[in-house]
């Protein structure tokens, strides 16, 4: 389950092997970008940055085509995948509506937007939601994932990315990238260096209505947090995961948005290894304070930590009865 840490991890490891190359491979499982691909080639291009902005990854390609032509380069490698490879799941999901209120939905028709002989930059826009995961090889490294989850191909002369599962795709038209639909609705982003903390309280209390679970699930509060993250925020910030955020006095969601901050910093930080861990502790066992631990004592008061599913999705909640109050 990718939270903010997860893609700002996996955009930073990508960015490191990709950024400054030119792209020599490009496949695809899914049509419209593959017809993007055959209307003004990624194949050439350089890979100018790998970019996490909340829970989305950015991929930015030049608009200078500077490698083999795209063409030759193409036949060499057979033709599109997407040419040969029909997956079941693909064309549904790509035209799948999200729920009203999800800002994280993309609309694939941004694909179309892309047309013609485009020789600008370009943006390649994924989201993991659920299962997706971008994977860094050398070539002809054996995958870890079989290759029918194989959904999107970057590869230069040194790496080959590799996008499993991937649901949500989309190429954009590079410059304005950043500041258009769904990323343009994000609020501060945790892991950005500028992250502004008043404003991530202010959307937190413009969701008055709202509990403080779901508020801090909303990506247009503050971007980052995932369901883990969600109960792990909650504990530390002593704060009921029901309460109704217009409840809430202000120090304690201004609290609650210092700890969310700390807790993302921490697990991205170059000395965290692996795993996700809120508590401090280095044993994998005792990463987590409340997450997944329904049933079992509460680490600080040894009360059973409480599990339901709450609000939208029925996401897992999880925390102490005691330690939390609304
Ligand atoms: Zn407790």
């Amino acid at each position: 389950m990718p939270e903010g840490d997860t893609i700002f991890r996996a955009a930073r490891t990508l960015h490191r092997a990709l950024a400054g190359h030119v792209v020599t491979r490009f496949e695809t499982a899914y049509a419209p970008l593959a017809r993007v691909h055959d209307d003004t080639p990624i194949t050439g291009r350089t890979i100018e940055a790998v970019e996490a902005h909340g829970k989305h990854m950015v991929m930015r390609f030049s608009g200078d085509v500077t490698g083999p032509d795209a063409s030759l380069s193409r036949a060499a490698s057979g033709g599109p995948l997407s040419a040969r490879l029909q997956f079941a799941d693909a064309p549904s999901r790509i035209g799948r509506t999200m729920a009203p209120d999800s800002v994280l939905a993309i609309r694939h028709a941004d694909a179309g937007r892309v047309g013609g002989a485009w020789r600008g930059p370009l943006a390649l826009r994924t989201h993991m939601r659920m299962h997706g995961s971008w994977h860094i090889y050398r070539p002809g490294e054996r995958w870890q994932r079989p290759p029918r989850q194989m959904r999107i191909v970057v590869g230069t002369a040194d790496f080959v990315a590799v996008g499993f599962n991937v649901p949500d795709a989309a190429f954009e038209r590079g410059v304005d990238v950043g500041a258009r639909d769904t990323i343009a609705a994000l609020g501060p982003d945790l892991l950005d260096p500028a992250f502004d903390a008043a404003e991530a309280v202010r959307r937190l209390q413009a969701r008055s209505a709202m509990t403080i679970a779901e508020a801090l699930l909303d990506q247009r509060a503050l971007a980052g947090i995932g369901n883990v993250f969600k109960s792990e925020v909650l504990f530390e910030g002593g704060v009921e995961p029901f309460a109704v955020v217009g409840t809430i006095a202000e120090e304690r969601l201004t609290a609650l948005v210092a700890i969310a901050w700390r807790q993302l910093a921490a697990n991205v930080a170059p000395s965290h290894g692996y795993g996700r861990r809120t508590t401090g502790r280095l044993a994998p066992s005792e990463g987590l304070w409340v997450y997944g631990r329904g049933g079992r004592p509460c680490r600080r008061c040894g009360t059973t930590i409480a599990f339901a599913k709450q609000g939208f999705g029925a996401r897992p909640t999880y925390w102490c009865p005691r330690c939390q109050t609304p």
